[in-house]
């Protein structure tokens, strides 16, 4: 049985539940090895139901028999003919649970709604619970930082193919698929988010979908992407300008670069994820630019691209020791455009290696 699987046990069992129903895909995935993909809340492949004391189940549909057998090992494989209550139903019926645990932020209401009934109709009781898994999830095995790795290097390798072709006159649409086509040619599994380029003005907004705007030299182009190695995300930004940046935009970059070093030095085990934003929002602020930098200074990434520990004012929590972590401070002027970088670091014992091997703007 997985050590993930032994671990979520263990905590079920400290606070007095039965059995966990795992609806989230990425923690299914996580728990038992079983890598099908959802389409969307309502087409899941299957969930868990994972047992405090005794076997855990995979129940899934006709579809993914085969592919949940090989996969997840030490769960017991159900398929559900006739839907997921059916099967439930004879389950409670042979584990005589009191008190069972749902996913109460992955489940559709309408799942919820039967899952209610069926567990009155069984003297059992529902308990709500967030964040269980997520937060096993938040430290890193070797062998998941092993893949985390190969995802960045994967993308870098991506970033430097298409850096080569860009010129004036490409619209942000076709850089965007010129690299997503590029990371599956060079073997990903795919993008971990939808691509962002945003060129000029379009790059004052953090979250910008790509537009026909055409590249123009020397304006700041932000490019944000990400791909999947083994299900394991990377997640990296750059800034670029074609031909020569004008002294605004070396300004701008400079500024979010001594940014991100300062929170680089500042992440490490046993400071709240708050401080590390605090530190490198402080240069931002120190040049003025505090209110144009209005998102956190990083996330998890794992399963998820965004996942947990975050790096912003609301995360109180201390860091540890095999979290990967985002660092990407941004300054985004209306009118003008953004700058933002954006690179992966893992927490060591001793503070935090950088997983990028980016050597752009060293000098800056
Ligand atoms: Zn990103
Ligand atoms: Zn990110």
């Amino acid at each position: 049985m997985s050590l993930m699987l032994d671990k979520l046990r263990r905590r079920l069992k400290r606070r007095g539940l039965d059995a966990l129903l795992v609806s989230q895909p990425e923690n299914r995935r996580y728990l038992s090895g079983f890598t099908a993909a959802d389409h969307g809340i309502s087409e899941s492949a299957g969930v868990l139901l994972v047992t405090a004391a005794g076997p855990s189940f995979l129940l899934t549909d006709g579809r993914y028999r085969l592919q949940a057998e090989q996969e997840a090992a030490g769960f017991e494989i159900r398929v559900y003919p006739r839907g997921l209550f059916p099967l439930l139903r004879r389950l409670f019926n042979s584990l005589a649970l009191e008190r069972l645990a749902f996913e109460s932020d992955y489940l559709l209401h309408s799942v919820f709604v039967g899952l209610a009934r069926l567990a009155t109709e069984k003297g059992i009781e529902l308990v709500p619970l967030t964040g269980l898994v997520e937060e096993l999830r938040q430290i890193k095995s070797a062998a998941e930082l092993a893949l985390i790795e190969q995802a960045v290097r994967l993308n870098e390798q991506v970033f430097a193919e298409v850096y080569g072709q860009l010129r004036p006159g490409l619209s942000e649409r076709e850089v965007a698929a010129l690299i997503e086509e590029t990371m599956r040619r060079r073997g990903a599994e795919g993008p971990s988010f939808p691509t962002i380029v945003a060129a000029g003005p379009n790059g004052a907004m953090p979250h910008a979908v790509p537009t026909e705007r055409l590249l123009a030299p020397g304006e700041p182009i932000i490019i944000d992407m990400g791909l999947k190695v083994g299900g394991y995300c990377s997640d990296m930004t750059r800034t670029v300008v074609l031909g020569q940046p004008d002294g605004q935009t070396l300004a701008m970059i400079r500024l979010v670069r001594q940014a991100q070093l300062a929170g680089l030095q500042a992440l490490r085990p046993g400071v709240a994820g708050r401080h590390v934003d605090q530190v490198a929002r402080r240069v931002i602020e120190e040049a003025g630019h505090g209110d144009h930098f209005g998102h956190s200074l990083g996330h998890g990434v794992g399963l998820n691209v965004h996942e947990g520990p975050s790096l912003s004012y609301r995360n109180g929590k201390l860091l540890r020791p095999g979290m990967v972590l985002t660092v990407e401070p941004g300054v985004y002027l209306p009118g003008w455009g953004g700058v933002r970088l954006e690179n992966m670091a893992v927490v060591t014992e001793a503070g935090c290696r950088l997983l990028n091997r980016d050597t752009t703007f060293l000098d800056a």
